[in-house]
């Protein structure tokens, strides 16, 4: 076996095809394609409407067994198969994946572009600030944040009268309401157009929103893993007259407005999830959106051009949409429902759209199928699950593999009795998948210790499991080439018959869908709701969002809520912390746990070996 060059090294070593040329090639107009330079380009939301008459293509999703903290090769395999699909098999194909965040580009992980002779490219494109969205969303969010702060204080500082007169003033000799009110006015059940109008109780009732300032749920963020930002004191200058409250920072692909991004249907839409973000609740209980503070049309604007697909492609000159990063626990994980159906379009009905669902089955399938699909309508073909034999190792009894440090021999020695025990995740991720009524392939993504005995066990255990087939596949070291089989039955599984189902009933009771979950996809006997759970099922019940689906935020690393307990852990009761709204998104996400909702910096982060070339302008030390 020839060694595989770093993934840096072979993202620079091709040369990627001028994106209008790929544009073109796979029937896009010039008029639908706004260029980014020459590697990236936005999509416009129109060629849906053109393509409108086309039906759509075959819908595969990639998901994996519970990982190691390494992770098995999800984007890799997504790639991979595209390009085996596409290149290899000659099939119209599309990868749909996330846009990764740059706080681990920087930090720990690295990029997220695939890897070996699977990947995006070009990947410090791909990896760095792409085409702006992200920083779309920070503008956006801190908008809010900042408009929330503002209102408060202006609120504790000012009279009734005072506040409406500055909220509504007098433009030439006329107070007149914009539209924004108008629906705040509505909401409040004051059918009134006309400004002189009010009476005084309405006038308090508009202009107070009366926030309640222990009950702000919305965060400031940023894409930079800065630690020290997870708790912080704002409102210090004197300024602002003592107003101080604690707050804190999250990363930016933790904020609602990345997961509103990844579940938004058009601009339309986007513009009504951006206005029912609940940021707080008043005084007197009610929820307080962006509409009520009047930011939802300027949040709109802000993100007029990030709710645009972004156009690249693979090692082989495949098409590849990057769109929407939403972290995979505290929100759904998965890239957005726009670039899936645009692709689903230009593939046409023999075509593929792969895409790719953060973390093990257990998550970010589940959520795939109860959230994304739900909201979509979109109904799967195929469900592609990522095993490796090192993360089946580490399932049987193997030690711990933790990034940065060497395998410990059991991963790089043939050891078929401990990969045996292991297969216990695989069977029941399987189930997992099975559950939804989607045939399941197993991609067994070998790496070069494995042996062929190991390989093949792998995929006899998961045929047993109830797997459609199960295949090993060669992508990171032969690109497409080496998952032509893992291709091939993955067309075969998209024209077996399929009866897609939800697992739950949004209409059903918060607690009884979140028991669901936990029982059928988890296996846990049953859940516990602490006390602050508690009172949240009863407030989002109150409030009208309790027929919500549900975004569960649990460790990946088990399908318990213990990331020690490997394999497929019994007997075992999930506690419900707490359960937060993402009410614009259009989810609840109950807390299994505490969930870190801002990395921090190792003491060598990977930006020590990042640099620019200032003769060749090339960047280096990417991984
Ligand atoms: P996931 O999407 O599941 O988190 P990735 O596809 O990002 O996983 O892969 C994790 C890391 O493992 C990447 O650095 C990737 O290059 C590497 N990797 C994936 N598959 C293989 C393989 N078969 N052999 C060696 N390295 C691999």
């Amino acid at each position: 076996q020839k060694p595989v060059p770093s993934d840096i090294v072979i993202s620079r070593s091709c040369v990627p095809k001028p994106i209008d040329c790929l544009a073109r090639e796979i029937g896009l107009l010039s008029d639908e394609v706004e260029l980014y330079g020459k590697t990236k380009a936005k999509v416009q939301l129109e060629t849906v409407k053109r393509l409108q008459a086309q039906p759509d293509g075959k819908y595969v999703v990639v998901t994996g067994i519970t990982p190691t903290p390494l992770g098995e090769g999800k984007s890799t395999t997504t790639i991979g198969l595209v390009q085996a699909l596409g290149a290899h098999l000659k099939l119209n194909v599309f990868a749909c994946v996330r846009q990764p965040s740059q706080g681990p580009t920087f930090g720990i992980k690295g990029g997220a572009a695939g890897g070996g002779y699977s990947q995006v490219i070009p990947m410090e494109e791909f990896n760095l600030h792409l085409t702006g969205d992200i920083h779309a969303i920070t503008a956006a969010n801190n908008l809010v944040a900042a408009a929330i702060d503002a209102r408060m204080f202006h609120e504790a500082t000012q009279s009734d009268k005072a506040l409406y007169n500055r909220l509504v003033p007098l433009s030439g000799g006329q107070r007149k309401f914009s539209p924004v009110q108008i629906s705040r006015l509505k909401r409040l059940g004051i059918e009134k157009t006309d400004p002189n109008t009010l009476t005084e109780e309405e006038i308090t009732r508009f202009a107070r929103l009366d926030i309640d300032p222990d009950s702000v749920t919305w965060q400031r963020v940023l894409d930079t893993n800065d630690r020290f930002l997870r708790k912080i004191t704002i409102g210090q200058s004197p300024t602002e007259k003592g107003y101080t409250r604690t707050a804190q920072f999250d990363i930016t692909v933790a904020s609602e407005i990345m997961a509103v991004l990844a579940l938004t249907s058009s601009l339309e839409d986007m513009r009504e999830r951006l206005a029912k973000m609940v940021v707080a609740t008043s005084r007197s209980g009610e929820p307080v959106t962006t509409e009520d503070l009047g930011v939802c049309g300027a949040l709109t604007v802000l993100m007029r051009d990030a709710i645009k697909p972004n156009l690249m492609q693979t090692l082989e000159g495949t098409p590849v949409f990057v769109h929407a990063g939403p972290f995979a626990n505290i929100a759904h994980g998965n890239s957005s429902i726009l670039a899936d159906k645009i692709a689903l379009k230009l593939v046409g009905p023999e075509g593929f759209v792969v895409t790719e669902a953060g973390f093990g089955a257990d998550i970010g399938m589940e959520k795939f199928f109860n959230i994304k699909c739900r909201y979509s309508g979109l109904r799967p073909h195929v469900v592609v699950l990522v095993a490796t034999v090192r993360a089946l190792k580490m399932h049987g009894g193997g030690p711990t593999v933790t990034a940065g440090l060497p395998l410990p021999k059991e991963y790089v020695e043939e050891n078929l009795e401990l990969l045996e025990k292991g297969c216990s995740n695989l069977r029941k991720q399987v189930e997992n998948a099975k559950a939804f009524g989607v045939p399941v392939v197993v991609a067994v993504n070998a790496f070069k210790t494995d042996t062929d005995a190991e390989l093949d066990l792998i995929c006899r255990l998961a045929k047993e499991a109830g797997a459609f087939d199960a295949v090993h596949c060669f992508h990171w070291s032969e690109g497409g080439a080496g998952a032509v089989e893992l291709g091939k039955a993955v067309q075969k599984a998209a024209e077996a018959p399929s009866n897609f189902r939800f697992l739950y009933d949004t209409e059903l009771p918060i607690v009884d869908k979140i028991r669901i979950i936990a029982q059928k996809i988890y296996g846990a006997d049953d859940i516990e709701l602490l006390p602050e759970a508690q009172h949240k099922v009863e407030l989002y019940t109150k409030q009208g969002f309790g027929n919500l689906p549900i975004c569960m935020a649990k460790t990946h690393l088990s399908l318990s809520h213990d990331a020690e307990r490997k394999g497929v852990p019994t007997g075992f009761i999930l506690p419900i912390r707490d359960i937060r709204a993402s009410v614009g998104a259009g989810f609840l996400y109950p807390l299994v746990g505490t969930m870190p909702t801002m990395p921090g910096l190792p003491t060598r982060p990977c930006f020590y070996d990042i640099d620019l070339d200032p003769v060749t302008g090339q960047v280096n030390g990417l991984f």
